[in-house]
């Protein structure tokens, strides 16, 4: 199904079943080496005036707002390549040592503080605050490991569908035709 030049959809309960997705990967277009299966969000637009949303009262209610309209899609068997597997697992090790080695930098300065006298803790203290914002920065290079951005895919807003933007031409010809 081609709704407008390289965007791509397929119906969600297709990508729900193994076996119906390409032999290639949508970003490279190389010959996949492993088949993942992984839970596929659809994007949400948020409604409601901003400027009126300062407090926290709405902030809930945005956040219940978006709870609601998540959709989700289970795909299966979905096709990377060795170039996939390998962009994924370098920014899932930068995220995990960005959050491990923050965690520790926080947690080791709180445990000095402790036992030190003052101006050791003073000096740590520096030591502990990048070591919490280390942590929390680590989310960037998480999200860039994330499948939705590798894969360039997104379930629709009715959750009916996967969204593909811009998939490699070899993911593409093997799409199943309605
Ligand atoms: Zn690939």
């Amino acid at each position: 199904m081609r709704h407008e030049p390289n965007v791509y959809t397929l119906p969600a309960e297709l990508v729900q079943q193994p076996g119906n997705l390409p032999a290639h990967c949508s970003r490279h277009g190389n010959e996949a080496v492993k088949r993942v299966d992984f839970a596929l969000q659809s994007k949400v637009e948020i409604e409601g005036n901003r400027a009126l949303s300062g407090n926290v009262l709405s902030t809930t209610d945005r956040l219940g707002q978006r709870a609601k309209k998540v959709r989700v899609t289970n795909v299966k068997g979905w096709p990377l390549c060795r170039e996939c597997v390998r962009f994924r697992a370098f920014w899932l090790t930068i995220a995990l040592v960005m959050f491990a080695g923050g965690l520790l930098a926080f947690a080791g300065s709180l445990l000095v503080g402790i036992v030190a006298d003052t101006s050791t803790v003073q000096a740590f203290a520096g030591v502990a605050i990048v070591g919490f914002v280390v942590m929390i920065a680590s989310a960037f290079p998480f999200h860039r490991a994330g499948m939705a951005r590798l894969v360039g895919a997104a379930t629709s807003a009715d959750g009916q569908s996967i969204v593909i933007v811009r998939p490699s031409p070899a993911f593409a010809a093997e799409l199943p035709r309605p």
